[in-house]
């Protein structure tokens, strides 16, 4: 582990835990949140499209779980006012359209969020993980960062590809 002169950690490595704790939260409240929004989309190309990312996304916990083992630290969380925030949002999308024709592009548009905000956090804990060295650390958050934006790809081709025509009909 990187350590300054005088023994204790450098200010970067405070960072990246932090930053780990802050994304290790945000995992585990997407894992709740994504079979609500599977359960609650009318197409089955966009519930299939959130199973499969819960499916991920538990390999992606799996894999923060191995970098804090890397880093000789126990997995711990830190409240991520940023993720509760997105989620909540895409709570009272959910809430308000429910049924309706608008709700798939509701879903599609909240989980964009959900994957921007992960794509952000990723791609600094790989930057920082490499200035410090630490090659496996990074290639293991590389992983989960590609498929972040694999998911955020095709969630945009879903809402490109119909999903957001459906929604301009009008609510029975
Ligand atoms: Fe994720
Ligand atoms: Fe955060
Ligand atoms: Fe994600």
């Amino acid at each position: 582990m990187p350590s300054n002169e005088t023994g204790g950690t450098t200010g970067l490595e405070d960072l990246f835990l932090d930053g780990l704790k802050d994304i290790y939260y945000a995992e585990k409240k997407i894992l709740t949140a994504l079979p609500k929004m599977a359960k609650a989309a009318e197409a089955d190309e966009v519930s299939a499209a959130f199973e499969k990312h819960l499916s991920e996304t538990e390999g992606q916990v799996d894999r923060l779980e191995q970098v804090f083992e890397l880093m000789g630290q126990t997995a711990s969380a830190k409240a991520c006012p940023a993720i509760d925030g997105i989620l909540e949002e895409g709570a009272e999308i959910l809430e308000k359209y429910s049924g309706t024709p608008a709700i798939d592009a509701g879903l599609v548009a909240a989980a964009q969020s959900v994957e921007h905000y992960e794509i952000a956090r990723y791609g600094t804990l790989v930057a920082w993980a490499m200035q410090m060295g630490m090659a496996d650390v990074a290639t293991l958050l590389q992983a989960t960062l590609e498929e972040e934006e694999t998911t955020d790809t095709a969630l945009s081709s879903l809402g490109e590809g119909g999903v957001n025509e459906r929604a301009m009909q009008e609510a029975a």
